[in-house]
């Protein structure tokens, strides 16, 4: 299941697990004992290395510091009620991974390292992987260019690091968010498809602006008209309108979300009517003015699920209908959550045993 790499393993002299508190774990603050390192040099992946997690001496040249060849995937792991520890669908968060690094021109990572090592670095913090229910392990596996040189080209060296940190349950308040129609996050042909550093950074200000009107999230739209719905916020966007589930399509401008394709699966497995296609914030409105938009939320590694409950648009505000009163989001994050658990059979495939 495994595959078998020798990578060199350096332990923690003592783990550092009883510092953390379990039961009032916060988002991405504690960081399991371990992480996997590994140097591309002239040309070609070293030998790869599990060491205790600590700083890294960095140069103030850093090339990625400077001008952003820096990317990154987010995924987890889950412990099941008998012990067995899962990671979600690894090998698509390793294929949109190397996407990413084509986009930013750098190296293709292999899977002996992104799946073989961060396997065995969850191995061997495996007490880290949480048992309570709602809990999992984050897994960040990352990649950023190491030459010390300040000269606008691609980096020569790069660092591919994966630490993880248990994590708690998201906190599942359904947000308000407010439809863009001046900021952009993605543009054709641009990097929008690839998870790399810079596309969050360019996405901060606007959010903030948002919040600073009261909403905790973006609704993006496309760069060119502001008419079509992209994502929410870091996550992918679904509508429920009518019993149909609609979503924009996969295209240069959207992330291929892991939860966005496993959620489809589902809905589509359940007979429901599944929709990939432009949605316009005219239809958006529309539907909701009619009373037809039943659920809208967003989906993403993080919060799994998080639903929208208003939505603004230049002056005006959307109220959808209660949480209460959704049906299919609930039931998609019972099933999701049951499959990553272990409680029903995983019959696609999508969790790989550690
Ligand atoms: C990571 C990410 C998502 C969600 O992807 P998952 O694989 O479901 O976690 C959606 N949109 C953006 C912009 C992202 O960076």
């Amino acid at each position: 299941m495994v595959a078998t790499v020798d990578f060199e393993v350096r332990k923690v002299a003592q783990s550092r697990i009883s510092e953390v508190d379990f039961a009032h774990l916060p988002f991405g603050k504690f960081f399991s004992d371990h992480m996997f390192v590994a140097d591309f040099v002239d040309g070609q992946w070293q030998q790869a290395q599990i060491r205790p997690y600590d700083y890294i001496r960095m140069t103030p040249a850093n090339a990625a510091l400077h001008y952003g060849q820096s990317i990154f995937e987010g995924l987890k792991a889950y412990k099941s009620n008998t012990g067995d520890v899962f990671i979600f669908r690894p090998h698509e968060n390793f294929k949109r991974f190397n996407a990413s690094a084509l986009r930013m021109n750098m190296p293709q990572v292999p899977e002996e390292f992104f799946v073989g090592g961060m396997a065995e670095l969850v191995n061997l913090d495996r007490n880290w992987v949480p048992k309570e229910e709602k809990s999992s392990l984050y897994i960040r596996p990352f990649m950023f260019a190491t030459d010390e040189f300040i000269g606008v080209r691609p980096s020569d060296t790069y660092r591919f690091i994966i630490f993880s940190c248990p994590v708690g349950a998201y906190y599942n308040v359904p947000v308000r968010v407010k439809i863009e129609d001046h900021y952009t996050r993605a543009a054709n042909g641009g990097t929008g498809t690839a998870k790399c550093a810079g596309n969050y950074a360019a996405s901060l200000y606007p959010a903030q602006l948002a919040q600073k009107q009261g909403f905790q999230q973006l609704l993006w739209t496309d760069a060119k008209e502001h008419k079509y719905i992209e994502e929410s916020g870091t996550m992918n966007v679904m509508f429920v309108i009518d019993g149909t589930l609609v979503t924009a399509p996969v295209s240069g401008t959207i992330l291929d979300g892991v939860t966005r394709k496993s959620v489809l699966d589902i809905a589509r497995d359940w007979g429901m009517k599944v929709e990939e296609r432009r949605i316009s914030v005219e239809e958006l409105i529309g539907a909701s003015e009619k009373g037809k938009l039943q659920e809208a939320f967003g989906t993403g590694t993080a919060a799994t699920i998080a639903n929208i409950s208003e939505i603004g648009y230049q002056d005006q505000v959307y109220t959808l209908p209660a949480i209460e009163n959704r049906v299919f989001s609930p039931k998609v994050l019972k099933e999701l959550e049951d499959i990553r658990r272990g409680n029903k059979p995983d019959t696609r495939g999508w969790c790989f045993a550690v």
